[in-house]
């Protein structure tokens, strides 16, 4: 075999584990069960989706490619136990499946935050997923991929952002219809959208097994990029 061949064989392999990324960043995670911890944010580019009220528009395109091995070490630079692979939708790269693993490997607490849109079935099983239903008001219902339930585990977590009464009523109806109940359910209101205090009404006059969860970051920080 030629240096040649050989060389552009390596390149080749450094390519297949390259992934576009739209930020790296430390912060205090600010949602799921995980909230309050030290976190270093991995936000990959791109999603499918187009939520009405998404509030990460700025990843859908651009971003700059990176080898996972330099990802991995950024995230250890960072000195935190956690990291959180978050974008966009992470899992519209499939290399992301790659950086969970090796993320795991290099022992952080990981966790993933889904749209529910993608399957989760090959994600480690390591990996603390967030999967992130989409409600009516979101405009992306119709993409929630519901097979997704029989690949959660005990540690995975289910969000519904809601935006108003009707998202409200459909969760409701959600929780029941696929027992959502048997994973943490997290209720968290539309930033700007829908009061906090009214949503918390609603959960406690309904009785309903589920979390009031605020989106702790932006009552620090506001909406600040790479908060
Ligand atoms: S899935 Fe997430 S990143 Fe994609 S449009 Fe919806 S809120 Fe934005």
């Amino acid at each position: 075999m030629t240096t040649t061949t050989l060389s552009s064989r390596s390149e080749q392999a450094r390519t297949d584990q390259r992934l576009k990324i739209t930020e790296i960043f430390t912060s205090i995670q600010g949602e799921s069960d995980l909230s309050g911890w030290p976190t270093v944010f991995v936000r990959l580019t791109g999603c499918p989706l187009r939520c009405s009220w998404c509030d990460t528009p700025y990843s859908f395109h651009g971003g700059d490619w990176m080898q996972i091995d330099d990802i991995v070490d950024q995230a250890r630079s960072a000195r935190v136990r956690h990291v959180c692979v978050t974008g966009g939708e992470p899992l519209a790269q499939k290399r992301c499946l790659n950086l969970l693993t090796a993320l795991c490997d290099a022992g952080f607490v990981v966790s993933l935050e889904t749209s529910g849109a993608l399957s989760v079935a090959e994600v480690d099983p390591r990996v603390v997923k967030v999967l992130d239903l989409k409600a009516p008001g979101s405009g992306e219902v119709g993409r929630n991929d519901w097979g997704n339930l029989d690949h959660l585990q005990a540690h995975d977590q289910i969000k519904l952002v809601l935006a108003d009464r009707v998202d409200f009523d459909w969760a409701l109806r959600q929780v029941e219809a696929h027992r959502l109940d048997r994973w943490q359910v997290l209720f968290s209101p539309v930033w700007g959208q829908l009061e906090p205090r009214q949503l918390a009404e609603w959960i406690v006059e309904a009785r309903a097994h589920v979390r009031l969860q605020l989106q702790m970051h932006k009552y620090l920080w506001g909406e600040a990029q790479g908060r």
